[in-house]
């Protein structure tokens, strides 16, 4: 019974259509306490959660897709200042009037009326409860020195949609903080050198705080079936691998 339970819970349907040749985005829903909730792979770290007539658009980045066709948002959330994160010129075409934008102070200068959250914040915005969570390297750093990311200046979030616990991780690497996590049902966790994780630190992740269900994002070019052996014997977690690059324009 429990084993039926979890497999309605972790996904009712999974969209990827061809449709007139052209590739369409991937959406998985979830049944969740106040209906149903569902989840669009945008591209790299971008997503679009729909949740009770609400579209919450997360980093929204316009090489991954054309947003034009797009559904506007009413509500943006930004993990952090990258330019593969941040965008404010999208972020203006995007945002409904009056809808809230909620980023780390680093990110916050050319957003106006942006609701700047640090990563040890927790907020309720507009009945949505946002926990936010340090992101940064600890490991992989630049030729100076310094963290691809550096603690303080970017975030992930916990979303609270309906009762489920939605962890959006942002750029970082298996931290303390992440490690520490508790009940989560869906997890996003970056997996790509040299800026995020490796296949073994997503793992050591995973192993750690369990999420019920796992999607590798911010992705290219990392090895999907080399995590899904390093978590082989993990039966809390469901490791769902997406297509996050099908849209990205050649350069
Ligand atoms: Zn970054
Ligand atoms: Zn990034």
């Amino acid at each position: 019974m429990k084993k039926i339970l979890l497999i309605v819970f972790i996904l009712i349907i999974n969209i990827s259509v061809i449709y007139a040749g052209k590739p369409m985005l991937e959406s998985d829903t979830y049944i969740t306490e106040k209906g149903d909730m569902k989840i669009t792979f945008v591209g790299h770290a971008s997503l679009i959660i729909e949740f009770n007539k609400i579209v919450i658009h997360i980093d929204p980045f316009s090489r991954v897709w054309n947003y034009d066709n797009l559904p506007k948002a009413d509500m943006i959330i930004i993990t952090h200042h990258h330019g593969d994160h941040l965008e404010p010129e999208l972020i203006k075409k995007l945002r409904k009037p009056g809808a809230p934008v909620i980023a780390p102070e680093l990110s916050s200068k050319d957003i106006i009326d942006c609701i700047v959250m640090s990563d040890d914040e927790t907020k309720i915005v507009n009945g949505i409860k946002i926990e936010a969570i340090p992101a940064y390297n600890f490991v992989h750093r630049r030729k100076s020195g310094d963290p691809y990311h550096k603690k303080g200046e970017g975030n992930g979030y916990i979303l609270n949609l309906g009762g489920k616990k939605i962890y959006i991780a942002g750029d970082t690497e298996n931290t303390t903080e992440m490690k520490e996590l508790k009940k989560i049902d869906i997890a996003f966790l970056p997996m790509n050198l040299p800026y995020t994780m490796t296949e073994e630190m997503v793992a050591d992740a995973v192993k750690a705080f369990r999420p019920v269900v796992l999607y590798p994002y911010h992705c290219r070019g990392s090895d999907s079936e080399k995590l899904i052996k390093l978590l082989e014997g993990e039966i809390n977690t469901k490791v769902l691998i997406r297509d996050f690059y099908k849209g990205m324009k050649k350069n």
